[in-house]
């Protein structure tokens, strides 16, 4: 019996009825009787353990009975299938091999607390076992993300988090002090720079932070969330939408093979994502505003969705769908109008079903020369701010596209949270920035 065992391989069933040692932090304790449930958790998931008085003897029963929450224990014993455990299987305490005391009044207790008071007590908040599932189920997204790009010969590569050139809207640009220099911004997008990146590297992608002032307090947004984006040389809006799709249901189908009960500790039945299905159904703008229209919710063609619009549309849906066409008018200039029916754009958003709503922008990017210098005059910007990313088409310019996908929204959605700030460990809002 060499080293620890990890919990999770015990509620597996990797050590049914072996002995085996467990080493972690008491996160819950109740006793009944000469009996004690210990819920111990070690980093990977969380364990009962019962000690029983008459095994262990009067000093170290009462002992362990002392113990405050979050005191840290090593245990010896045996693992017992047990169908009144809450995963069906605890650790029968044998003995009880070193206890390091917590301090007294750990303040998150088993009573409901506020959100106010889980959010100012974030740094121990994230002890909590939701939390925990779902912060493996975010890793698991990111390595599994990662394996599918490898498959599909992608490279990944980075871009600068300083930057001067706003690509999505100036109304949600951070400003940094930047020594001496005014215009310098926390960048909410790679897509610029990615545009570069594909003339070397081909296909790329990125996993990293994106930065919004979001003025506005909904369930879905952060002002610090992770990227995930995606861009390729000689690809079109079919190309890359099905690339979105493929990838999607990729993770789905992974977590649910691979986190079954992690999925199900927060709520997500596995068979929702093992029913991913692609291609996703394609909705065109125009017929997306109908269907709004059609509930009641107030919105006219060339509105973009807001939460309010975009709640009622995905509940129509138990399938993640493309909106395909945003007008001209509410996209940035880079997006490629369709050629035959310029009032349009070649760009696409996912949406989640179930209310949840957008998780995916993209599309196919201008790029000729004189077009894109006529979209950045019609769009009032200054092409001095652009010229390096003008320069992409005087040298090699070729179709393009891409897509930005919002890790949190997408955990969001596949471990089923009401609200964003649950798929990160320290979120970021307009009124948070503590812990
Ligand atoms: P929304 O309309 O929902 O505010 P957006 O259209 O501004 O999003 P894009 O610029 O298309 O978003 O960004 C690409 C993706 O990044 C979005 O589909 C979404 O998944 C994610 N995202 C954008 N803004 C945020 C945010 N503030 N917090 C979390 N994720 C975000
Ligand atoms: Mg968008």
């Amino acid at each position: 019996m060499a080293g620890f065992v990890r919990v999770v391989d015990i509620l597996d069933g990797a050590h049914d009825g072996a002995k085996v040692r467990v080493r972690g932090w008491l996160y819950n304790k109740r006793s009944s009787g000469g009996i004690q449930f210990l819920s111990v958790r070690d980093g990977t998931a969380v364990v009962q353990c019962t000690l029983n008085r008459r095994d262990l003897g009067e000093e170290v029963f009462r002992e362990v009975e002392g113990l405050p929450l979050e005191s840290t224990v090593v245990l010896e014993g045996v693992v017992n299938v047990d169908e009144r455990a809450p995963d069906g299987r605890e650790v029968s305490v044998a003995s009880v091999v070193e206890t390091v005391a917590a301090m007294l009044d750990f303040p998150i207790t088993k009573q409901e607390h506020g959100v106010e008071f889980l959010m100012d007590n974030r740094h121990l908040y994230v002890r909590n076992p939701r939390i925990q599932a779902v912060m493996r189920i975010r890793a698991k997204f990111m390595e599994v993300a990662r394996g599918w790009f490898r498959d599909h010969d992608y490279t990944e590569t980075q871009s600068p988090m300083f930057i001067t050139a706003a690509c999505e809207g100036g109304s949600t640009l951070f400003n940094v002090e930047y020594f001496e220099r005014e215009g310098v911004y926390l960048s909410q997008s790679w897509q610029l720079y990615a545009e570069a990146m594909i003339s070397t590297l081909g296909k790329i992608y990125t996993i990293a932070p994106s930065f919004r002032a979001e003025p506005s307090r909904t369930r879905r947004h952060l002002s610090e969330f992770w990227h995930l984006e995606v861009e390729e040389p000689w690809q079109d809006l079919a190309g890359i939408t099905a690339v979105g799709d493929e990838l999607v249901a990729h993770i789905g189908h992974t977590l649910a093979r691979e986190m079954p009960r992690e999925l199900r500790l927060v709520g997500r039945d596995p068979e929702d994502l093992l029913a991913l299905e692609t291609p996703f159904p394609r909705v065109s703008y125009d017929e997306a505003v109908e269907i709004v229209q059609s509930e009641g919710v107030d919105m006219y063609w060339g509105d973009d969705f807001g939460w309010q619009q975009e709640g009622p549309l995905t509940k129509r849906f138990d399938t993640p769908f493309w909106i395909v066409g945003f007008p001209t008018g509410i996209k940035p200039f880079y997006h490629l109008p369709n050629p035959e029916r310029p009032d349009v754009t070649m760009s696409a958003d996912l949406m989640a079903p179930e209310g949840y709503g957008e998780i995916i922008g993209g599309g196919q990017r201008v790029h000729e020369y004189e077009q894109l210098l006529s979209r950045i005059d019609e769009d009032g910007l200054d092409p001095e701010d652009y010229s390096w990313y003008v320069d992409l088409r005087r040298w090699g310019t070729v179709p393009h596209s891409g897509f930005g996908l919002g890790v949190e929204r997408v955990v969001m959605w596949m471990c089923k949270l009401d609200h964003i700030r649950d798929a990160v460990p320290f979120p970021r809002d307009m009124r948070r920035i503590v812990p």
